[in-house]
């Protein structure tokens, strides 16, 4: 039978790559699966491609387009998944193990998504943060702000997730309005071509935005510029390598980082034998020893034990670890499925003879013994024992990717805290334990090391995410050895793929220029129908509602006090609010001030404003005095779609007395239909 050749996506056509091919074998049984192969392309016209023609059409989209884009790609994926879980074991996965990569791939769009339209505005720009007042009459204001970089994104992959390792960096690239020329580790590209074309063949990305390429990145680094940004996912070494690489050096090529690190998991002073959190890490450890063949970056290779327990956690997990069942992924007999390769398994093997070598000792598991279809990459879950981890240097650097774990003990929480970040930096790490106190003294010591923590306890174990899983909302990323990078977190992960730039003028000129009204840049009084009518296609950002003035008086106070309860006394004693250093006598309280100014500017019948969700940002700046009289500016800031059927509109709540001195300000959330 003729073997598949991949080919690459370059300046939107597949192309067979040319001269030397490589042979990509199957895990289970060593066959060939496809060949791949990058030579003839034209790796600078290809960022070239990116940087003119990807570029400017995915800036054109504002950050909403471009998350419905995200939607169609992660939905896409999702409806045709069968046909990359019929590619899935042919990389050692089993079909748990492929829901991780190819349904948690297409969540993290779909989450990417939504984040982008909830959180970021119908817009082109991002703000960071607030206005900088910086002249005396506010006409000379700075607001710093992010716009998308202006190059490509260089994305290379690790081989272990395919899938999930290519849609993880895409979801806040795109969202960011950056194009991306993708590079999966070759040992498992034939997967993640096919789900790179389920996302060609959606019609949705423009031109230029996505290029794939199956195979060796040729010169590609030597064309780099300062707009560019690599995303890499791989090993320590690799990663040093393009991180030293002079194009990279000399135009400061922003490098984000995610490579090996030996995550720890971590068993509390309380939790001895008979406690639920001694069995939830001991089933938590052996599932991140097996689960994708230990072939995940965020897997536990230190299990960390209070030495009295050491000899317990041994034989629980040695139980366990029997009873899982290695062998061809497709079998759903299958508990734990093949590495990606037989290279790859020798080279866990050699790495578990430098921890061998080291003084730890293999506890259960036989590394040579045979398991799985002939010619295939399986191995049983080796489990190690350093009974002096502090005298055995390889446990705490050396990293057997791949089922394997050591498990070592600690004296006290100091010992527990060193040894946890003697890995140098990890991705995650895991606390099992129910002691506050522990966990305090315990994160506080180590947490500068890691870059996501969990504790684990019987409280939260059956919805807990797990040790292993990142989450598109939460940091993936760690400092020192684990690459000092962040990827995802939210938002936070789109703006790797922009600039921060700190903007000086006028508010006029800031709004104009970010799309979004800042304070003190000029409204546009909507004076016929009310913005509570208006749909918010209708709505523009500016447009605002003046309401009425209303005198608030004395009784309006008191009536607003025995109302409530709140008897606060600078509202009903006028001595004592005389004598702070604060009022000249009684004064309204704010949350009246607060529901009069609802009462000034609300419509009321059913409509467009379907209910309001909150406020932020509230301050009282003048104190209302009975006697005096407040009206209100309420202007649109920014408005987000969540959904099809609804989205939220931000507006700028401006409540001035009758001397146009601002009595409020804040800003109000309210759920619209779109
Ligand atoms: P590598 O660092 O060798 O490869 C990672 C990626 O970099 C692959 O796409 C690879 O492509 C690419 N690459 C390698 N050399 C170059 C180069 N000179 N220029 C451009 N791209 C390059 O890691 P492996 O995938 O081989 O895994 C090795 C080790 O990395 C594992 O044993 C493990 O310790 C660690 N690892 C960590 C992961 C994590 O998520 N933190 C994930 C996977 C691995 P190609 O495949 O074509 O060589």
């Amino acid at each position: 039978m003729k073997t598949t050749q991949l080919l690459n996506y370059e300046r939107d056509r597949w192309i067979a790559g040319s001269g030397q091919l490589t042979e990509l074998p199957s895990a289970i049984d060593g066959s060939p699966v496809a060949t791949a192969g990058s030579g003839g392309l034209d790796f600078g016209a290809m960022l070239k491609h990116a940087r003119e023609v990807g570029g400017p059409a995915l800036r054109k989209m504002s950050f909403h387009e471009r998350a419905w884009m995200l939607k169609g790609l992660g939905l896409a994926i999702m409806e045709r998944k069968e046909e990359l879980y019929a590619l899935n074991p042919l990389t050692g996965a089993t079909r748990k193990d492929g829901w991780i990569d190819i349904e948690g791939g297409a969540m993290t769009l779909l989450s990417f998504s939504s984040k982008g339209r909830r959180e970021l505005p119908d817009a082109h720009v991002l703000l960071d943060g607030q206005i900088e007042p910086l002249s005396k009459t506010g006409s000379f204001v700075g607001q710093h702000i992010y716009t998308t970089m202006q190059g490509a994104a260089v994305h290379i992959n690790a081989f272990n997730f395919p899938v999930w390792g290519m849609l993880e960096k895409l979801g806040p690239t795109l969202l960011a309005g950056m194009p991306a020329i993708v590079k999966p580790a070759s040992s498992t590209s034939f997967l993640t071509e096919a789900a790179f074309r389920i996302m060609i063949d959606t019609g949705l990305l423009p031109d230029g935005a996505v290029q794939l390429i199956v195979g060796g990145v040729g010169d590609l680094f030597d064309h780099l510029g300062g707009q560019d940004v690599v995303s890499f996912t791989g090993s320590a070494a690799t990663a040093s390598k393009l991180k030293s690489h002079p194009t990279v050096l000399r135009e400061s090529v922003k490098f984000v980082a995610e490579q090996d690190s030996l995550n720890a998991s971590v068993l509390g002073p309380d939790a001895a034998p008979g406690t639920p959190e001694f069995d939830l890490f001991v089933k938590e450890v052996v599932s991140e020893m097996t689960v994708k063949a230990g072939q995940k970056c965020t897997a536990i290779r230190r299990a960390l034990v209070p030495a009295a327990h050491l000899d317990a956690v041994e034989r629980a997990m040695d139980e366990r670890l029997r009873a899982t069942t290695v062998g061809d992924p497709r079998e759903d007999s299958s508990r734990m499925g093949g590495l990606v390769s037989c290279s790859q398994r020798d080279d866990v093997k050699s790495q578990l003879k430098k921890l061998v070598d080291a003084g730890a000792r293999i506890v259960s598991g036989d590394p040579d013994a045979a398991v799985g279809p002939e010619g295939g990459a399986f191995m049983q879950p080796i489990l190690l024992r350093a009974d002096d981890p502090w005298h055995a240097a390889a446990v705490h650097d050396v990293e057997a990717f791949g089922p394997v774990s050591t498990i070592m003990p600690y004296r006290d929480m100091a010992d527990a805290i060193a040894l946890a970040n003697r890995g140098m930096g990890s991705l995650a790490l895991s606390l099992f334990t129910h002691d506050e106190a522990a966990a305090r003294d315990f994160i506080q010591g180590a947490a500068a090391f890691h870059g996501r923590m969990l504790v684990i306890n019987r409280d939260n174990a059956k919805e807990s995410t797990g040790h292993g899983s990142p989450l598109p909302v939460l940091v993936h990323g760690g400092p020192g050895r684990a690459g000092g990078s962040e990827e995802m977190g939210g938002i936070r992960g789109v703006k790797h793929y922009m600039q921060r730039t700190a903007i000086q003028s006028t508010p006029a000129m800031i709004a104009a220029i970010s799309e979004q009204y800042i304070p003190g840049a000029p409204k546009h009084f909507l004076t016929d129908v009310h913005p509570f009518r208006k749909t918010m296609s209708e709505l523009a950002v500016g447009d605002t509602w003046r309401t009425d003035s209303r005198t608030v008086t004395i009784a309006d106070i008191e009536h607003f006090a025995e109302f409530t309860g709140d008897t606060f006394y600078a509202h009903m004693n006028e001595e004592a609010a005389k004598a702070s250093p604060i009022f000249e006598g009684r004064v309204a309280h704010g949350y009246l001030i607060l529901s009069f100014a609802a009462g000034l500017f609300v419509d009321p019948d059913p409509g467009p404003v379907l209910a309001n969700t909150g406020l932020e940002n509230l301050r009282f700046l003048t104190p209302l005095y009975p006697g005096d009289a407040m009206r209100v500016e309420l202007t649109v800031r920014s408005k987000s779609l969540k959904s099809e059927e609804t989205g939220v509109v931000r507006w700028a709540v401006e409540i001035f007395n009758q001397k146009d001195e601002l009595v409020a300000t804040y800003d109000l959330l309210t759920e619209n239909l779109p």
